[in-house]
């Protein structure tokens, strides 16, 4: 009852990559940058283990950037063609790359990876990987010309690399949606629709992490026009709820979702966010246990998975590793609790 685990990344050690960045530039190159991968997915895979994560993950030490790290092995984009987009519904202005022919996949993105830590691991090991929506709100589009063809296109990729990793051992797979809080229309009429794609044929679980973003300006700024209570998720949590996807990620640390909406996702196994991945306060195990137990108002105990409520890779690596061991220790409590009574 009560598994822990974390939403996906986690800091690079800083003899890898530039600390506490998004897009950390590398600082090793060649054979010794693949060994360092390894090095530092090591080091959080036993970190993990020590604080009493149930379900782990390598961190995503291998990967620069959450959607990137998968669309820099894929043919039909040119990333030379920069076009400015304002991505998340406008949220951000940035200069994306453009595909310009299909897409395809000419060989396996994550698989030494995966590989490397099942190898390192007996713990349940999840692997993340972009969904279709958000890959598509990341990239710009001057050959499909319709959304949620593109969206397909990818999720047949993503289908083909996820049953790839689950016969390497892979246990869970997550798609991590943030965009689906921008685009709630589209989340209905395709969205889901192409996590579906991404999870045909697979036959371990699947999971969608939705979130309002890392605690960065941007992100901050907009939260600010939300108002008090956040309800966005009232209007896609039906169609989630009949969805085929086992498991939804969402934050409920210092969240401003109303943890009543949990109670539309009645057949999923909910990981509830109880670290604040946009503090650098280190949560006290009472302060994770406290966040579980309100959860546990809408939600019964076997559905619950404790989790961070985002990717910790800003983040200083004492934080985080602060904020895995409080995850563990809080849902120990809150375990215990539930025990006695
Ligand atoms: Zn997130």
């Amino acid at each position: 009852m009560l598994e822990t685990t974390i939403a996906g990344s986690l800091p690079k050690p800083e003899w890898l990559a530039e600390p506490e960045k998004l897009w950390a530039p590398w600082r090793l190159s060649g054979d010794a940058l693949e060994r360092g991968k390894q090095d530092a997915a090591l080091i959080w895979l036993k970190l993990q283990e020590d604080c009493g994560i149930d379900v782990v993950s390598n961190g995503e030490q291998f990967r620069q950037h959450f959607v990137h790290g998968f669309l820099q092995h894929i043919d039909g984009i040119d990333w030379e063609k920069k076009t400015k987009m304002g991505i998340r519904d406008n949220r951000y202005v940035v200069d994306v790359p453009t595909v310009t022919g299909p897409v395809t996949r000419p060989k396996s993105v994550h698989g030494a990876e995966a590989a490397f830590t099942r190898a390192h691991t007996r713990h349940e090991l999840k692997f993340t990987l972009p969904g279709p929506m958000t890959i598509c709100d990341t990239i710009a589009d001057a050959h499909y010309g319709r959304r949620a063809d593109m969206a397909m296109a990818f999720a047949e990729l993503l289908n083909a690399e996820a049953r790839e990793l689950e016969a390497l051992g892979i246990d869970l797979f997550q798609f991590d949606e943030p965009a689906f809080n921008a685009f709630m229309d589209d989340v209905n009429d395709w969205g889901i629709e192409a996590l579906h794609k991404a999870a045909e044929g697979l036959n371990c679980a699947t999971a969608v992490h939705i979130c309002y973003g890392y605690g960065i300006k941007e992100n901050i700024d907009w939260k600010q026009t939300l108002g008090s209570e956040w309800r966005q998720y009232e209007a896609i949590f039906p169609a989630l709820n009949e969805s085929r996807i086992d498991q939804v990620s969402l934050e409920c640390a210092n969240s401003k979702v109303p943890l009543s909406l949990l109670g539309l996702l009645k057949d999923k196994v909910l990981m509830v966010g109880a670290i604040d991945v946009a503090s650098l306060e280190v949560e006290t195990p009472e302060k994770v246990a406290s966040t579980i137990r309100d959860a546990l108002q809408f939600v019964d105990a076997e559905r619950v998975r404790p989790c961070t409520n985002c990717g910790m890779a800003p983040l200083p690596r004492d934080v985080a590793a602060g904020k895995l061991a409080a995850l563990g220790k809080g849902a120990a409590l809150m375990r215990d609790e539930l025990k006695g009574k």
